[in-house]
């Protein structure tokens, strides 16, 4: 007995990519600062979907978060290099 399964030849890229909308309506969306999002349509592999697109201000909020985030782990980094260097006895709250 052998079943024959499409799903076991397909790859998690494009399972992935079956999973999103088949319909430009279902892709679309409403950003309340930007106004509507068209989906975008994608053909792979003869199969057509439509991916969400992000807004302008979803971009600039994921380069926003990035940006935050490089801070913050420089100035950890700083900051054990300094305490580190001036011994184990020193640290944040000694100096405040
Ligand atoms: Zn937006």
């Amino acid at each position: 007995m052998q079943h024959t399964n499409d799903t076991m030849n397909t790859s998690p890229l494009m399972r992935r990519f079956l999973a999103n909308p088949t319909t430009q309506a279902a892709a679309n969306w409403d950003c309340p600062t930007c106004g509507l999002i068209q989906g975008k349509r994608v053909t792979l592999m003869g199969a057509t979907r439509y991916l969400r697109e992000r807004c302008a201000c979803q971009e600039a909020a994921a380069l926003q978060k990035e940006q935050d985030k490089r801070r913050l782990e420089w100035i950890h980094w700083q900051r054990g290099r300094t305490f580190s260097w001036l011994g184990e006895r020193w640290d944040d709250s000694a100096i405040r």
